[in-house]
């Protein structure tokens, strides 16, 4: 199961950043993702499964799932 992702979402990972932030934000969706450090704003790459390990908590997605908004996907839309 892939993580569900969006530009922008914030993430809290489960170590760390030496800065000491615990939260980052996505910049980049692909094969890679890219994620910026909320702290220090250091920019990495790492592949989904990479960040499936390394993510504690999708915090954006948390939101998302709190509001109920259905989302509408293309094949719903006639
Ligand atoms: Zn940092």
């Amino acid at each position: 199961m892939l993580p569900d992702l969006q530009m922008k979402d914030q993430l809290r990972l489960r170590k760390p950043h030496p800065c000491g932030s615990y939260e980052w934000t996505v910049i980049r969706l692909g094969a890679d993702i890219g994620l910026e450090c909320n702290g220090c704003k250091h920019k990495v790459m790492l592949t989904r499964r990479e960040l499936m390990k390394r993510m504690k908590t999708n915090l954006s997605q948390k939101e998302r799932e709190n509001m109920n908004v259905p989302q509408v996907s293309e094949k719903d839309i006639d």
